[in-house]
C-alpha cells in the first residue's frame, strides 16, 4: 500500500530556495536543526554543523548575537568549504540587535542562505518598522530568503495588546480565551510581518513562516489558523520541547497531526539535549516523525511486539535490540555501497506465534520468535512467503546475513533499473 494515501494532499507553498536546498512547493519535509555551539567558536561549530549534517539535517541554524559572532561566520563557511561540506545551508538567527549586525557585517549578511528575523524583538514603536525594513532590505540586496519566526515566548507586544483591547471590547458572549487571543496574536505577528516584507520587496517566494509555541494545542491551532489564511512556505516547530521522552513525543504529537494535513514545508524538533547525549538526537526525533507519519524514509525500521507473558525469555529484546542496532550500522555502509530505496524496508522481530508470522509476512523480511511453549525453531519469512527456519545460537547471526543479502538483492535492482518491486 502507499503509504502516503494516507496523508491528505500537501498543501500549495511557493519555492523557497535556501541556498541549493528547496523548501515547500514540491521538495520533500526538510530536517533542520540548530547548533548550540558559541558561533565565536568557529572550529567547534563548523564541525558542529558538519555533525547535524551528517546526521540528516539538511541545513542548520545558529545564533548571530554580537559582532565576534557575526564575525565568524564567514570562518565557519571556509572551514566547511575545506572539510567539502560547502553546500550545508547556513541559517542565521538574528535577535535585538540583527539590523546592526546585518548593516555592520556585511560578509556575514553574504555568506549566510538565509536570515531568521523574530518580529517580537526588533524594537518598539516606528524603530520596529524601520529595524525590520533595514534586515528585509538587506536580504533582498543579498537575495537571500527570510524565516519570520513568531515565538510565544517572545511575541510582539504590541499586536497582542491590540487583540487583547480588541477582545475586551466585545460583547461577553463573544470574547475568546487568552489562550485563544495568544494563538491569533501569534498568526496575526506573522501575516503582518510577512505583508510588510513584501511591501517592501520580498518576494513570496522569499519568505518561511513560523508560528512556534511550547504548548501542544496552542501549537496545532496557530499553524492550522496559518494554513488556512496564507500560502507562504512554512517551517514547523513545538518550541523549548524539553528534555527526553517529554520533548519526542510532545513533538510528534504536535507535529504529526499537522503533517498528515498537508501542513508543513520544513521542521525541527526542539529537543533539550541531556549533557551526556549529542545534539544530533533532535534530528534523528524529527527523521523518524517524518518516517513515522509515512512522509519520508530515513533509516530501515523495525516492527517488534511489545513481548508479553508469552515471550519464553528476554532473548526476544535482545534480538529485537540488536537488529536495531544492525540496520544502523549497516545503513551508511549500504548508502557507501550505492544501494538506495532500502531505508523504506521493514524488518519484523516478533515475540510468538500469536501475531509473529502475520507481522513477519507483513515486513520485507520478518523473524517470529518461538513462545512458551512452542516449537523452538524460527521461522523467517521474506516478502510474505515462509524463508527458512533458523534455530539455535547462530539464529542472530543468520537473520543478519538474511537482512544483508535482501538488500543486496532488491535494492541493487532498484539502483540498476530504477524497478523495485518492493515499491
Ligand atoms: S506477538 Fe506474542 S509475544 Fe508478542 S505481544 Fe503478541 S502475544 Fe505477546
Amino acid at each position: 500500500m502507499d503509504i502516503s494515501l494516507l496523508r491528505k494532499h500537501r498543501r500549495n507553498t511557493p519555492e523557497v530556495m535556501v541556498g541549493k536546498i528547496g523548501i515547500g512547493a514540491d521538495n520533500p519535509v526538510r530536517v533542520q536543526s540548530m547548533t548550540n555551539t558559541p558561533t565565536s567558536d568557529y572550529g567547534a561549530t563548523a564541525h558542529q554543523i558538519i555533525e547535524l549534517h551528517e546526521a540528516g539535517s539538511e541545513l542548520v541554524r545558529f545564533t548571530v548575537m554580537d559582532d565576534a559572532y557575526a564575525q565568524a561566520i564567514p570562518k565557519i563557511k571556509n572551514i566547511l568549504e575545506e572539510e567539502g561540506y560547502g553546500c550545508i545551508p547556513l541559517v542565521g538567527d538574528f535577535h535585538f540587535n540583527g539590523h546592526l549586525l546585518l548593516k555592520r557585517h556585511p560578509d556575514c549578511a553574504q555568506t549566510l542562505d538565509k536570515y531568521r528575523i523574530n518580529p517580537g524583538n526588533v524594537g518598539f514603536g516606528t524603530r520596529h518598522d524601520e529595524n525590520f525594513k533595514l534586515m528585509i532590505g538587506c536580504a533582498i540586496d543579498n537575495r537571500k530568503p527570510v524565516r519570520i519566526g513568531v515565538n510565544a515566548g517572545s511575541l510582539d507586544q504590541e499586536v497582542l495588546s491590540r487583540l487583547m483591547d480588541e477582545n475586551t471590547k466585545k460583547p461577553a458572549a463573544e470574547r475568546k480565551s487568552a489562550d485563544a487571543i495568544l494563538v491569533d496574536a501569534m498568526v496575526a505577528s506573522a501575516i503582518e510581518s510577512a505583508k510588510k516584507a513584501e511591501q517592501f520587496g520580498l518576494g513570496k517566494n522569499r519568505l518561511v513562516l513560523s508560528v512556534k509555541v511550547s504548548n501542544v494545542p496552542q501549537m496545532v491551532a496557530s499553524y492550522r489558523m496559518l494554513a488556512e489564511k496564507t500560502d507562504y512556505a512554512l517551517h514547523l516547530g513545538l518550541t523549548e520541547a524539553g528534555i527526553g521522552a517529554k520533548g519526542t513525543i510532545s513533538s510528534a504529537a504536535a507535529l504529526s497531526g499537522l503533517l498528515q494535513q498537508g501542513i508543513g514545508d520544513t521542521i525541527r524538533v526542539s529537543l533539550t539535549p541531556t549533557p551526556e547525549s549529542s545534539r544530533t538526537e533532535e534530528v534523528k526525533a524529527a527523521q523518524q516523525i517524518l518516517q513515522a507519519n509515512g512522509i519520508r524514509s530515513f533509516m530501515p525500521q523495525v516492527t517488534s511486539c511489545p513481548g508479553c507473558g508469552r515471550t519464553s525469555s528476554t532473548l526476544f529484546q535482545s534480538i529485537a535490540k540488536e537488529i536495531s542496532a544492525y540496520l544502523q550500522a549497516m545503513a551508511p555502509e549500504w548508502k557507501k555501497a550505492g544501494y538506495s530505496g532500502f531505508e523504506s524496508m521493514t524488518v519484523a522481530v516478533m515475540g510468538c506465534v500469536v501475531n509473529g508470522p502475520g507481522e513477519s509476512r507483513h515486513a520485507n523480511i520478518g523473524l517470529s520468535l518461538p513462545g512458551v511453549g512452542e516449537d523452538p525453531l524460527s521461522p523467517v519469512f521474506v516478502d510474505g512467503r515462509p524463508y527458512a527456519r533458523l534455530r539455535g545460537e547462530s539464529r542472530i547471526a543468520d537473520f543478519k546475513k538474511m537482512i544483508d543479502a535482501y538488500v543486496k538483492e532488491h535494492y541493487q535492482a532498484e539502483l540498476q533499473n530504477g524497478n523495485n518491486s518492493l515499491s
